[in-house]
């Protein structure tokens, strides 16, 4: 009885946020590798479900798990104020002591120390679900006037916090754990906890892309559930977008596999034994849609297997094609639609499935292997038409890239995709191992408001910058759009930065508040709706392609043109919803 007590008492004492930051403490007070894991299953086979979930996030220096769209957004100067507020120390106060810090942690740790106010209610213990349920609340604060709610709950969160606490909520805002951890560690840690072959925990992982579902599924002993089987949806593998072949060749420095962007729709194909379906980029099951397909499906083997029947799920493109060339998309949605598919609609829109990649063969799950290798096997099997395999090329310089994308939009494809020859299939992840290259939406000229200091490589330099068009309708006062990051050369940045620190008009030591007057052509994705901005905006992938210096404040581009592009999106948008 007592000891089913303490066992009680006990879990519900190691889910309070004070026991997790001693663990990180802990962690990050050893450089032994076995003594961390052993400190992180203990931990964490002492954790509720829940707590579990949100613990092993933490961890991962994570908030949020990912792929979700859900994001703290807190920045410094949020983060300097909101202490400023609570601590007996002023804004100059808190900027001098980051300076010598270096350190938004350190800095909330001091801070907190000098605190003096004191909270209305009794100091309340933070647990890890407390903390998760506040940064959950902060994260659905959305908003042009959502700064003070933010800060409020911000506030709330220190109010209750200890020194040591607040160092690492901050730490977890920044996402900037630091403690000598990694992912990895933390699935060995899993594994120990809960007794489950780390082999297994590794293949979940790779397939749910989320550490808290793998957590609780090793703790229940449910692992099997998430693995690789035909006639099971697997999430996709999803690409990274980049704007010209000269930056796709300078990320990568190696060659790469190159094949056409297919204008259709993703699906995964499945067959196991004579059973054959297709998964649509949702995970439906599409496959009544598709019946010449599903009858060639049958038809896959592999010559240099004894087996006759083979299983297997591949990874491709659904495009409509007729006469030797690709069909509109539009053609293919209509076909879509259609619930019969009649002989009459297969003549008219005749389906291709390109393949370009396997993930499970005969038992095999080949996610782990490189690309170049699954490209192999695939080049093993025999497909039988309409399905045939991805016409890919190997290339390696600005000159190949300009030469096949030409070649794919003569063709009427859309662009290509570039793929790292050494990478994994990650499913459900959205990553730089898969880079699509499409003829540009279109760009705008915006310009400079705010810039901050870059990080690595970048310290020092104003590389941040956070750019406005006007708005025609209110006096061309200026509307944040984005923020974007890449595409100059680091000469380029460090003639920015001298030029930025001429024109400042506010200094916050991170960043600067700048007269609007530099003046960047911007290249991006797609443009959606969005609260973040007081233009309603936001720039999906923002590049900067251009230093307009021939063009002045006057000359940017105002919202219509954003609305008019985010317009021109609404049938690429369709597309991405079948
Ligand atoms: P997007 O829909 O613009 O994000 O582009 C990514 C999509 O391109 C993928 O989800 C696929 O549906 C499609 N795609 C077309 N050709 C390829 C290819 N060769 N490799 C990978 N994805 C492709």
């Amino acid at each position: 009885m007592i000891d089913g007590l303490n066992s009680v008492l006990s879990a519900e004492i190691s889910t309070h946020f004070s026991h997790f930051v001693h663990l990180c403490e802990k962690i990050l007070g050893t450089t032994s590798k076995n003594m961390k894991v052993n400190f992180l299953s203990e931990y964490l086979s002492s954790l509720n479900d829940e707590s579990l979930s949100v613990a092993v996030l933490f961890l991962s220096n994570r908030i949020f798990p990912l792929g979700s769209k859900s994001a703290v957004n807190i920045g410094y100067s949020t983060i300097m104020r909101t202490l400023s507020e609570i601590s007996t120390l002023d804004q100059n106060k808190i900027q001098q002591i980051y300076l010598k810090y270096g350190d938004m942690g350190a800095l909330s740790e001091y801070a907190i120390s000098k605190m003096h106010t004191v909270s209305l209610f009794q100091h309340r213990a933070l647990t890890l679900l407390s903390v998760h349920d506040r940064f959950r609340r902060i994260a659905d604060t959305i908003g042009y006037n959502s700064g003070k709610s933010k800060r409020n709950l911000l506030k709330g969160l220190f109010l209750n916090s200890s020194p040591l606490e607040a160092k690492y909520l901050t730490k977890m805002i920044n996402g900037e754990m630091r403690i000598g951890l990694t992912e990895g560690f933390v699935e060995v840690a899993v594994s120990k906890a809960f007794n489950q072959e780390l082999r297994i925990v590794r293949e979940a992982m790779l397939v749910l892309g989320d550490i808290s579902q793998v957590a609780l599924l090793a703790k229940k002993s449910l692992l099997h559930t998430a693995l690789v089987r035909p006639l099971n949806p697997v999430s996709y593998m999803l690409a990274d977008a980049m704007f010209t072949a000269e930056e796709i060749i300078d990320y990568y420095q190696k060659p790469l596999i190159c094949e056409y962007k297919y204008d259709g729709i993703r699906a995964q194909m499945h067959k196991s034994g004579q059973q054959v379906r297709f998964f649509s980029r949702k995970l439906t099951d599409v496959t009544d849609a598709f019946p010449e397909l599903a009858s060639a499906a049958l038809n896959t083997n592999l010559p240099s297997s004894s087996l006759s029947n083979i299983d297997l799920i591949l990874d491709g493109e659904v495009i409509a094609f007729l006469h030797g060339k690709p069909l509109h998309f539009q053609d293919l949605q209509k076909r879509l639609r259609k619930k019969n598919v009649t002989e009459q609609i297969t003549k008219e829109v005749p389906l291709v499935y390109v393949v370009y990649d396997i993930i499970y063969l005969n038992g095999e799950v080949m996610i782990r292997k490189p690309l170049r290798q699954r490209k192999e096997i695939l080049s093993e099997i025999s497909f039988r038409e309409p399905i045939i395999n991805a016409y890919q090329n190997i290339v390696n310089s600005e000159q190949g890239i300009a030469a096949m994308f030409e070649e794919s939009r003569d063709m009427g494809h859309e662009g290509l995709v570039l793929k790292d020859p050494d990478s994994q299939y990650y499913p459900g992840r959205r990553g730089r191992y898969w880079i699509k290259l499409k003829k540009e939406l279109d760009t705008i000229d915006a310009v400079i408001v705010i810039a901050e200091y870059g990080h690595g490589k970048r310290a020092g330099t104003l590389s941040d910058y956070t750019f406005a068009v006007k708005d025609e309708h209110s006096n061309d006062q200026l509307k944040i759009i984005g923020k974007a990051y890449s595409g100059l050369t680091d000469y380029e940045i460090n003639i920015i930065t001298k030029k930025l620190r001429t024109i400042m008009i506010k200094d916050d030591g991170y960043r600067v508040i700048v007269r609007p007057e530099i003046v960047l052509e911007i290249a991006f994705d797609s443009i959606q709706k969005s609260d973040r901005h007081n233009s309603g905006f936001a720039l999906r992938f923002p590049r900067i392609k251009n230093i307009r210096i021939d063009k002045t404040v006057k000359d940017i581009d105002s919202l219509p043109k954003i609305k008019q592009i985010y317009n021109k999106q609404v049938y690429l948008m369709s597309k991405n919803n079948v």
